[in-house]
């Protein structure tokens, strides 16, 4: 996936090399499309010699052990699973079939083979991970190449990717999982490189607890967290419109989204690895940015299943989000806010008039001030409304959504465009 990234003509001072970038990840031939995981939870990699040896893809002073083992760790934090890497000679990783040989490989050795999934002296794409599965759909093999044409540093110098952030990223695709729809989370498809201009990638090295719902989903939490999780089943009752492309999100009672994904085809739906408590269950009829509609409320308790059955009744708003950016950029990453900050913030779609629309967060600690509302005209049938919005200074961790709604009722929301971080 591929953001689009627009400036605000009214707002640039100046053009500067920023873009949002993308990860991809391709499935082995003998994989299943849905998530899978490896059988054991124990998983080891090996490390090609060139993360250690490559001096022109690592800007000086770039710790690759270090950032390795934080990527490591944000994982085996939350979830029961255990990955260990041993340094090898090997550089290439397993060409596209059936299946690879059988040994997972982090590698950004500039071979045939590798360079083979990336086009020439391209940039855009951080990283790939090809994931071998089996018969059974368990992950037998994931081999993760790093671009060798692109640079990657640990101190977040323009222009390079945030090689920590990159490396958990990745990972998430060596465990099984796929892209998210959550604009906030770290597994969303967007990996942007870093730059002077918004934030860049290295704000989601932190798991959303939408990334961590989904690996518990596949592994369970860690042995030492007893009981954490429950699942939802989620049935939507026939709807006279499709609701192929549909996303369907649970955000907690702090606002933050909790579960995410896009309904591909049939109606049902499981979120497994959640904590118990009590979710609002809320789908985008079009994806993300699209009409969106409550569907009401589910409970989860630990080490059970709760079934919920809804009807979504609702049809189509006559504007759309798409797009979130500070200081001018427009893009479908989603923005990084410190606490305590003041922040100048535009958002974009289709059809948005700021004389109409009220606009709102679903954190407590995200206020948004209504007073300083102004609509931006846009070139491309692209219109936008600015705005302050104010982050408290004791304001949590999490990323959160952005509502527009008009008055009588009708909302689109971007799900987890506002990422709270220190
Ligand atoms: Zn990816």
């Amino acid at each position: 996936m591929r953001s689009l990234v627009r400036y605000l003509a009214a707002l640039v001072v100046f053009v500067a090399a920023t873009a949002s970038f993308a990860s991809e990840s391709e499935a082995g031939a003998g994989s299943k499309p849905s998530a899978a995981r490896w059988r054991s939870d124990r998983i080891s990699i090996a490390v090609s010699r060139s993360l250690f040896t490559s001096s022109s893809n690592f800007k000086p002073g770039t710790d690759v052990a270090s950032a390795l083992k934080n990527a490591i760790a944000h994982w085996e934090a939350v979830a029961n699973v255990h990955i260990s890497f041993v340094e090898s000679k090997r550089r290439d990783a397993s060409p596209a079939g059936v299946r690879g040989d059988g040994e997972s490989l982090l590698t950004i050795a500039p071979t045939s083979e590798n360079l083979a999934l990336f086009k020439a002296g391209d940039t855009s794409i951080s990283a790939k991970t090809r994931v071998f599965a089996d018969r059974n759909g368990f992950v037998t093999e994931a081999d993760i190449v790093l671009n060798p044409y692109a640079l990657f540093s640990t101190d977040g110098s323009f222009s390079t990717y945030d090689l920590e952030g990159v490396l958990t990223h990745e990972l998430g695709h060596l465990l099984g999982l796929r892209h998210s729809q959550i604009m906030g989370s770290v597994m969303h498809g967007n990996v942007d490189i870093n730059s002077t201009v918004g934030a860049g990638f290295a704000f989601r090295k932190a798991l959303s607890a939408e990334d961590i719902s989904a690996i518990r989903s596949l592994y369970g939490a860690p042995l030492r967290i007893e009981d954490c999780c429950g699942r939802a089943d989620i049935k939507l009752l026939a709807t006279e419109r499709s609701l192929a492309g549909s996303l369907v999100f649970l955000e907690d009672k702090n606002g933050e989204v909790a579960a995410g994904t896009r309904i591909e085809n049939g109606r049902e739906i499981s979120f497994g690895g959640l904590t118990a408590g009590t979710y609002a269950v809320v789908v985008a009829r079009q994806g993300v940015g699209t009409f969106g509609e409550d569907l009401g409320m589910l409970s989860v308790e630990a080490g059970s299943v709760t079934r919920f059955e809804v009807k979504p009744t609702g049809d189509q708003t006559p504007f759309e989000l798409a797009y979130v950016g500070v200081d001018g950029l427009l893009s479908t990453s989603a923005v990084k806010l410190l606490p305590g900050s003041t922040n100048l913030m535009t958002i974009g779609g289709r059809g948005l008039d700021a004389s109409r629309l009220a606009i709102y967060t679903s954190s407590p600690f995200v206020r948004i001030d209504e007073t300083t509302f102004s609509d931006i005209d846009y070139a491309e049938n692209v219109s936008a409304i600015r705005f302050q919005i104010s982050v408290d200074a004791n304001a949590p961790s999490g990323s959160y959504s952005i509502f527009a709604q008009l008055p009588t009722g009708e909302f689109a929301v971007l799900p987890g465009a506002i990422a709270v971080s220190k």
